[in-house]
């Protein structure tokens, strides 16, 4: 079957090099047009992008002119969805204008919570693709958008949810160690960053207390109902270029041991790894026993950056469980979770 071809928006950025890393030999998509801001349009990749990936640029990439984000490139390259890594101040106008013709899987903040747009992890809410329909309807799109989540809480809220299937969750307090390509290129700049910690993130903390309740929610009467239980986070900006590391505390509504708890990560399977998707990590959660792991420098490209890897996993009271989590921030957490949510669309025929 022929491979489904792809736009990439904001193609040059932190986020946008990892779709292009990504969708590399890909089975079921190949790159169809790298689109970025009008400071990059007309010059060939290599040329635009600041590349930060270890290795070069792919070679039929760093020659390939770069667009500009309009939706004329639909038509003109034959583009059958899009992957998005555009700054959130521009997304609701510009992925619509996308979602209007064609499925859009959008990486910015801009309709993640909105009541008819899933927030996916794929391993944790398949089931959130049926708001497709009735965002068509809604908004008279023939496409569609939709979105992951904010590359900190994919890192426990992944974990979290075998925790909740078995356990149940009462509360969540984390806080997260995250690394600088979170930021974008232009994010933090060294002198602020070296020899330093950062307490605060814009917008941060409210994204992980709010986007697990929706992943973890169900579907009732074609809407998501939120999960029921509190999470407080404090996010910090560290000196690491790749990598969020977050220590987790839960008050679960069954009690455990830590042995229950490993078990419980490490039989965990969701969707992707029954279906075998070509980007799908197996084992999803990787535990670490050692009493110092996980690190973002050994632990950050497990499963090709898509596992989650959890170790300090301790029982602090009765019901109450610790563990740090380590996940890849522009793999697993932002290009690698749309691409596996597109996987997931493909094998479903939604795409
Ligand atoms: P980035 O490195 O700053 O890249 C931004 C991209 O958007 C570049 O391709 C840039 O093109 C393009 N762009 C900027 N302004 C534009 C405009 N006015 N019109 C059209 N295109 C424009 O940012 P990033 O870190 O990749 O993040 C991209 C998005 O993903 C953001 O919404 C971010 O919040 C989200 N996200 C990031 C991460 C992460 O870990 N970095 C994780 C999850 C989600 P030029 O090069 O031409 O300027």
């Amino acid at each position: 079957m022929a491979k489904l071809k792809i736009a990439v928006l904001g193609a040059t950025g932190m986020v946008g090099q990892r779709f292009i890393a990504g969708l590399q030999n890909h089975p079921y998509f190949e790159l169809g047009v790298l689109a970025a801001s009008e400071r990059s349009v007309g010059k060939r990749y290599a040329e635009a992008a600041k590349w930060y990936i270890e290795g070069d640029i792919p070679k039929d990439v760093a020659s390939m002119r770069v667009e500009l984000i309009d939706k004329k490139v639909i038509r003109d390259y034959g583009i059958d969805l899009a992957f998005s890594a555009i700054p959130a101040e521009i997304a609701r106008e510009v992925e619509g204008s996308f979602a209007q013709e064609i499925p859009v899987f959008s990486n910015t903040k801009t309709y993640r919570m909105d009541d008819d747009v899933p927030l996916m992890i794929p391993e944790i809410n398949p089931g959130h693709f049926d708001l497709i329909k009735a965002q068509q309807k809604k908004r008279g799109w023939k496409g569609y958008i939709i979105t992951n989540p904010n590359c900190t809480t994919v890192g426990f809220a992944l974990p979290l949810k075998p925790i909740y299937d078995a356990l149940g969750v009462d509360w969540v307090t984390l806080t997260s160690m995250q690394a600088l390509s979170g930021a974008g290129y232009e994010g933090v700049p060294s002198m602020a960053i070296v020899d330093n910690i950062i307490p605060y993130i814009g917008g941060e903390e409210e994204k992980c207390e709010l986007e697990p309740l929706k992943i973890l929610g169900s579907i009732s009467a074609g809407k998501v109902k939120n999960a029921d239980f509190k999470v407080i986070a404090s996010c910090n900006r560290v000196a690491v270029l790749d990598g969020h590391m977050i220590s987790t505390v839960v008050g679960t509504k069954k009690d455990f041991t830590v042995e229950d708890v490993k078990e419980i990560f490490r039989k965990f399977k969701g969707e992707p790894q029954k279906m075998k998707l070509p980007t799908a990590p197996d084992p999803a959660i990787i535990v670490r026993d050692e009493d110092d792991r996980p690190q973002p420098r050994r632990d950050r490209n497990a499963g090709g950056g898509m596992a989650v890897t959890v170790g300090r996993i301790m029982k602090k009271q009765e019901r109450v469980l610790r563990f740090t989590s380590l996940s890849h921030n522009t793999i697993r957490g932002a290009a690698g979770a749309s691409i596996l949510n597109a996987e997931l669309a493909y094998k479903k025929k939604l795409l």
